[in-house]
């Protein structure tokens, strides 16, 4: 799929104090793809703006997928697709119209590069955008089948 036609169903809007951010203009039912992933290029290092996809493989999302915001209690979580990149995938029944948002330790096991707090404005806020070791328990567990799969295979290394 061209990524520009997915970016069809979205909206690059004001996001209140965060800059920008991507709006849907589609209603989602929990379990529901939002945004498919598409994977052009894959990269070793890691460095702002690429994604996670494996314990030392990034790659750079593309289109408005690379712009979504991070949020401490996201409406989408991950999942792999067949070709092993990422879709954003609806944790809970979305309106049109809503922000898209994900939580970036859902993708990323640690997290260097975030040094401004956290202002995504859930009443769970963690003040911080941390990685998935950064994680409290409780949020591990709401995010069950939601994560991409390589944080819980570095997690049995440990
Ligand atoms: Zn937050």
């Amino acid at each position: 799929m061209d990524p520009s036609d997915q970016d069809n169903n979205f909206e690059l809007k004001d996001s209140s104090d965060r800059g920008v951010g991507i709006f849907t203009k589609l209603s989602y039912s929990k379990d529901e793809v939002v945004m498919r992933g598409i994977v052009h290029e894959v990269v070793r290092v890691n460095h702002v703006g690429v994604s996670q996809m494996g314990e030392n493989e990034y790659f750079e999302p593309i289109g408005f997928m690379a712009l979504v915001n991070h949020s401490c209690n996201p409406n989408c979580g991950i999942r792999l697709n067949e070709t092993g990149a990422q879709d954003y995938v609806a944790i809970r029944d979305i309106k049109k119209g809503e922000e898209i948002t994900f939580d970036y330790a859902m993708q990323n096991y640690k997290i260097g590069y975030f040094p401004s707090r956290c202002l995504c404005g859930a009443s769970d806020c963690r003040r911080t955008i941390g990685g998935w070791v950064d994680l409290p328990t409780q949020k591990r567990q709401q995010y069950e089948g939601y994560v991409a799969p390589y944080l819980l295979e570095l997690d049995l290394r440990k």
